[in-house]
């Protein structure tokens, strides 16, 4: 006997681990925005004035996400 099945056949969508946001005001060196990428375990974010690549650190607190910037070092 044969049924469609669509239980559990469906394909887990490939959702990516991947938020952008944009955060005002936040670029260390200009002041500009700055285009953040949050992907899973690590955040970095790019002036989108000045270029200036940041890399962020993102805490979990009980309001939810926390964003601020990891001690720079760019080479
Ligand atoms: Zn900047």
């Amino acid at each position: 006997m044969r049924y469609p099945l669509h239980m559990n056949t469906e394909l887990q969508q490939e959702t990516p681990h991947e938020i952008e946001v944009e955060l005002p005001d936040a670029c260390v060196a200009c002041g500009g925005s700055i285009a953040a990428r949050f992907m899973t375990g690590s955040a970095r974010g790019v002036c989108l004035r000045c270029h200036l690549i940041t890399a962020l650190r993102v805490a979990r607190t009980d309001e939810g996400m926390q964003v601020g910037h990891a001690p720079v070092a760019l080479a």
